[in-house]
């Protein structure tokens, strides 16, 4: 494919630059702004932010028209991803609404579900969390245990989930349950689209090993669920849990925009320091190390464009998503790695960044290992690889 950019194309660029210059928060780009400490104000803070991006049209330009997108191209939705990376655009608080569950509602919600819920998760009025993983079912998903009981037209659900990104900022979830022991455990399953705001829902914090909090454990005890809140058809929720993944690991291989920056980033920092009076970037071994990542990530970066185009034909994400997922995290992981060894004794330092900002380094290394792990661990990813794209025998595990 060619991927030099059309007149048209450029002036899509400008246009998306001139709005981010005019409505980022002041500071922004000057890099003095500070986010909010406070847990409330910094949701709230995300919250504006999306509303702004949805009001411009510039929340999720992929989707259709009549759903608040542009019908973005392929070359239209690879600017926009590097202008957001460029200026380090403040993060989607409904990252999971906008990425898996919106885009599942489109595949396979009905016309009443697409109405009610994508205005909102556009807007960015309810933040959605996904309530996959459990104690005991994480690369296993169908081993979830957590119950939803049938009463009338409402189902009672009992169960704990675990790792549930965003719950403390959740108005709804999308939430796997058993409703029935079928044959084999992928049947039975059911998607519900929960409400979070009821009293039968606890969210309780965890503390990532970097001091932020992005994820809790989430208790069900008699919360409630209505008929015309699942997704999919009852006991058959497993093929809808599966397209929600698909699209949540195409979203993640979107990260490789963030690896190209990120890489940059590196190149920065080894010219920065010094060795011996020499800069680090003048030095064999370190220029050999800086070579194999750029290979890498720009592997990932071009693998990720034929996987986009084909998934523009075809109108959904493919098990190619895969491949993206398992690139991005690894290279990534191995990138910040490279960052804080060639730091030095500087690298386990917990300090201000004048260039990159505060411990950017050690947080983005920190915060690596769990990219190979959320939306699937590596190893499921080379288990679908192997089976779903180079046809090899299936894992005798499962
Ligand atoms: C940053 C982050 C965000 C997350 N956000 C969410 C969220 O919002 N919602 C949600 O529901 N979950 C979320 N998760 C949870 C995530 O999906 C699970 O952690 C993941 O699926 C792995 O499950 P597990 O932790 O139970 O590990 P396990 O499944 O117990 O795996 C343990 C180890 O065994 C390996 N393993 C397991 N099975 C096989 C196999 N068949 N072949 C080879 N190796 C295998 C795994 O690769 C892993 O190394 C998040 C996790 C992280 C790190």
């Amino acid at each position: 494919m060619d991927f030099s950019y059309t007149a048209q194309e450029e002036q899509f660029r400008m246009e998306l630059r001139s709005w981010l210059e005019a409505n980022l928060p002041e500071g922004w780009l000057e890099g003095t702004f500070n986010m909010p400490e406070d847990q409330a104000q910094h949701g709230q803070f995300l919250r504006d932010w999306q509303k702004k991006l949805s009001d411009g049209r510039w929340a999720a330009i992929a989707w259709p028209e009549k759903h608040g997108g542009r019908n973005a191209t392929l070359m239209e939705e690879i600017i926009y991803h590097q202008e957001m990376v460029r200026v380090k655009a403040p993060p989607l608080v409904n990252y999971v609404g906008l990425h898996m569950v919106g885009p599942t509602l489109m595949q396979i919600g009905t016309p009443e579900q697409q109405e009610k819920y994508i205005p909102k998760i556009l807007s960015g009025e309810e933040v959605w969390c996904q309530g996959y993983s459990e104690p005991n079912a994480g690369s296993d998903l169908a081993a979830v245990q957590t119950t939803a009981v049938k009463d009338g037209d409402k189902w009672i659900i009992n169960g704990q989930k675990i790792w549930t990104s965003f719950a403390h900022f959740g108005d709804r979830c999308f939430l796997v349950a058993r409703t029935s022991k079928g044959e084999k455990k992928h049947h039975g399953i059911t998607c519900f689209l929960l409400d979070m705001k009821q009293p039968g829902v606890e969210v309780r914090p965890i503390i990532q090993m970097d001091g932020e909090h992005d994820f809790n454990e989430v208790y069900l005890n008699d919360a409630v669920a209505y008929d015309s809140e699942i997704i999919g058809n009852v006991d058959d929720g497993w093929r809808v849990t599966i397209a929600l993944l698909m699209h949540e690991r195409t979203g993640i291989g979107a990260q490789v925009f963030s690896l190209e920056q990120q890489f940059s980033e590196l190149v920065g920092l080894a010219q920065e320091l010094q060795e011996d009076g020499i800069s680090l970037i003048q030095k064999l071994d370190v220029r050999k190390r800086l070579l194999d990542l750029y290979i890498k990530s720009r592997g990932s970066l071009l693998n990720y464009y034929r996987n986009l185009t084909k998934q523009l034909k075809v109108g959904h994400p493919g098990v190619e998503g895969s491949m993206d997922k398992l690139f991005v995290s690894e290279v990534t992981k191995e990138l910040f790695s490279e960052a804080i060894s060639i730091q030095g004794q500087q690298g386990i330092l917990w300090k201000d960044d004048a260039v990159y900002g505060k411990s950017y380094w050690q947080k983005n290394y920190l915060y690596s290992f769990g990219q190979t792990i959320g939306g699937g661990t590596s190893e499921i990813q080379k288990n679908t690889i192997a089976e779903r794209i180079l046809g090899l025998p299936k894992d005798v595990g499962r």
